[in-house]
């Protein structure tokens, strides 16, 4: 049994939709349908969540009637899909449930009000999809997850789900004879309130059900035909990943790949069934298997992949005989840990010690209490701020007690001029991560693939 999770652009309009009803009912095996809101398509270039988000804000900062103007742009999108796929008469239900939702800003802490609208454009697209099924001659039913047991914490926007919802789910869909299509991307709290994942959580959903039902494979159509070894915008034709591990992927996607939300591994890599990333639009093409564990390449390659990302800050601490002074590293972690920074990577010298963190997490203002709290409370000598940087990170699990993956990488740097200000391998031996300036990294990124895909 398959648990098959579709995004945004795969369901962006009528035609869309039609071409994901027939890849369900291409495989009699693809039983469970996760699907996200309609996103960016031909017609139309902006996702219904961000209608939504914008009705959100409409409602909450300029009132009722602006909010309303959203939505109706949103009720008219769906009514839209709904006639183009003869099934016009959905939208008796579809058109009330989004129209009720404004009101709710009455009564609701803005968190909340948004959450239940967001959540919206998953749900009234799991009863298209369902209808549209049914239509098709394959019978489907809309499941609605509060009620399914997809119970979460209450971090609005920002949601987790609770471990009690595995079995729920399990007990609530097992007896389901139609094809089930469940809403991707929210849930409910422990007091019934609607509560959603971080953006592009339907990935989120679509694992926690793979893992509830104990599905054989987890497949996740998207655009694209298969995760790559290296960002397409930077390296034309890249080398495709047919077969990659959980940990490579994890890593890849930590640095910049997006074909997949990064927390969406976690309920999956704890029962290992196999993620199998496929493109909606080219259903034929096998697409990449994500694995617990992968043999050798078939031609030796050592290296998965090559990411980067950009937006990082360094903060360089020295103090003389640092190394004999026990409590140093904790004493410097807590002082990022109090100003509510959570950090990347440490390297350390013998006298001194790094801290980088994603600029997002920083202000200038926040930037300068700290360096000043790291030369009063540690008696630093020295403390230096680099920003600009980006990270590139070579990934693979054949790195592993592999002798000259970090020469061959500081050589292909050196050959195109990209200083490194920063190296750091973890004891796994699966990434090496280098920290070079941000106008160096598209350059870095290029020669480091041609030194592992095209000559190694
Ligand atoms: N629709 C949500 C978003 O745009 C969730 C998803 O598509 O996975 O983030």
């Amino acid at each position: 049994m398959k648990v098959a999770k579709f995004g945004g652009s795969s369901l962006a309009d009528a035609p869309q939709i039609r071409k994901v009803c027939k890849i369900i009912m291409d495989d009699p095996e693809r039983r469970v349908v996760v699907v996200s809101a309609p996103g960016k398509g031909v017609t139309d270039d902006i996702k219904v969540t961000d209608m939504l988000i914008a009705a959100a804000k409409a409602t909450l900062e300029k009132g009722l009637a602006a909010g309303t103007e959203e939505m109706e742009k949103i009720v008219a999108r769906y009514a839209r899909i709904a006639a183009d796929l003869g099934v016009p008469e959905v939208m008796e239900d579809i058109a009330p449930a989004f129209r009720s939702l404004l009101s709710l800003h009455e009564t609701l802490p803005p968190a909340r009000f948004t959450d239940v609208l967001k959540a919206a454009g998953e749900d009234n697209c799991a009863k298209l999809v369902a209808a549209c099924l049914t239509k098709m001659g394959k019978p489907a039913v809309y499941v609605n997850p509060g009620e399914a047991g997809m119970v979460l914490t209450n971090d609005f926007g920002n949601a987790r789900v609770l471990p009690k919802s595995f079995d729920l789910l399990a007990k609530s869909l097992s007896g389901i004879s139609e094809i089930v299509v469940f809403p991707g991307f929210f849930g409910r709290t422990e007091d019934g309130e609607i509560v959603t994942f971080p953006r592009g959580g339907s990935d989120i959903t679509g694992a926690i059900l793979t893992a509830a039902l104990k599905a054989d494979v987890y497949e996740n159509f998207t655009d694209v035909d298969y995760v790559y070894s290296v960002n397409p915008k930077q390296v034309a034709n890249p080398r495709p990943l047919t077969v990659v591990t959980y940990r490579e992927m994890r890593e890849l996607s930590y640095a910049g790949f997006n074909v997949y939300q990064e927390e969406a591994l976690l309920p999956v890599y704890k029962t290992g069934i196999p993620v199998n990333v496929r493109n909606a639009n080219n259903p034929s093409c096998p697409g990449t298997l994500i694995v617990p564990e992968r043999g050798a390449f078939e031609d030796g390659r050592r290296v998965a992949g090559i990411a980067s990302d950009s937006g990082f800050t360094s903060i360089y601490v020295s103090k003389y005989l640092m190394n004999r002074e026990i409590g140093f590293g904790r004493r410097l972690l807590h002082i990022l840990e109090d100003e509510g920074i959570s950090y990347e990577h440490t390297p350390t010298g013998i006298d001194d010690m790094t801290v980088i963190v994603r600029d997002s997490m920083l202000s200038d203002e926040k930037l300068a209490r700290i360096q000043r709290r790291i030369y009063n409370e540690l008696g630093a000598d020295d403390v230096q701020v680099e920003t600009g940087l980006s990270l590139i990170v070579v990934v693979g699990e054949g790195m592993k007690h592999s002798i000259g993956i970090a020469a061959m990488a500081t050589q292909a740097l050196s050959q195109a001029k990209v200083n490194i200000s920063m190296i750091s391998q973890g004891s796994s031996e699966v990434s090496m991560v280098f920290a070079v300036k941000t106008e160096d990294c598209e350059r870095g990124v290029r020669a480091l693939y041609e030194a592992f895909f095209m000559n190694d």
